[in-house]
């Protein structure tokens, strides 16, 4: 079983990928896990890709596929993997679909996690870090004891470059660009499930149970309607 997770930033798909691995038995197949770890590990590939990333560029197709296939390699005694984070564009996506074919095997469902502008701008912008010890928190779901001061250290938490407001409309414009063409392909294959992630990580989580479950159960996807 092979299914792919898409969300925007601040979907909570990290969260989710972590679950269903563990409760389906997958192999969690994460590009950007797999690249940043050969850059420490200092390996030819890993210095390649550092040599992308210190210029700005994107890592080309051709070595992301040969990471993946890579690491499908390995095998994994689990039942299948779960991809997130690849592929990225609809390029990629016809890549794996025949380096998949060539293992006798096949996308079985790809969710795609929807969450309104507001909401992700909330859940994103609201985030605080402590400079020092790099705990997390967020002033409305995750509140420090004394306003905007770390429990642990006591100074001035600060928002990151990257959640300010303006920045994160720009990431989320770039990652609509990015996905819609994606979107369509898997739409048009009749693989994609859009799952509505305005809600809470739980009840996330049971929508996509339920149908992964179905899936096992019956092969194939079955509607909506029968879910609810
Ligand atoms: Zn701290």
């Amino acid at each position: 079983m092979v299914i792919l997770m898409i969300g925007p930033p601040g979907a909570g798909k990290g969260t989710q990928v972590e679950r269903l691995s563990r409760r389906y038995c997958l192999d969690k197949v994460g590009t950007g896990d797999i690249l940043r770890q050969e850059v420490v590990k200092k390996s030819e590939l890993g210095v390649k890709v550092e040599g992308y990333m210190k210029k700005g560029q994107l890592v080309p197709d051709d070595i992301i596929i040969d990471v993946v296939a890579g690491r499908m390699e390995w095998g994994s005694g689990c039942r299948g993997y779960l991809l997130d984070g690849f592929p990225r564009t609809q390029e990629q996506a016809q890549r794996l679909d025949h380096l998949l074919q060539e293992r006798g095997e096949k996308i079985d469902l790809v969710f795609n996690i929807e969450v309104s502008e507001p909401e992700l701008i909330r859940r994103i912008s609201g985030r605080r870090i402590c400079t020092k010890c790099f705990r997390l928190y967020h002033i409305d779901y995750l509140k420090p004891q004394v306003d905007e001061l770390c429990d642990y250290c006591g100074i001035p938490l600060i928002q990151r470059e990257d959640d300010r407001e303006e920045v994160v409309r720009k990431r989320l414009t770039l990652y609509r660009e990015e996905t819609e063409p994606l979107l369509e392909y898997y739409r048009c294959q009749s693989k994609l499930i859009d799952i509505n992630g305005n809600s809470h990580t739980e009840e996330v989580f049971r929508q996509i149970s339920a149908y992964i479950d179905s899936h096992l159960t019956h092969g194939s996807r079955s509607k909506k309607a029968e879910l609810k």
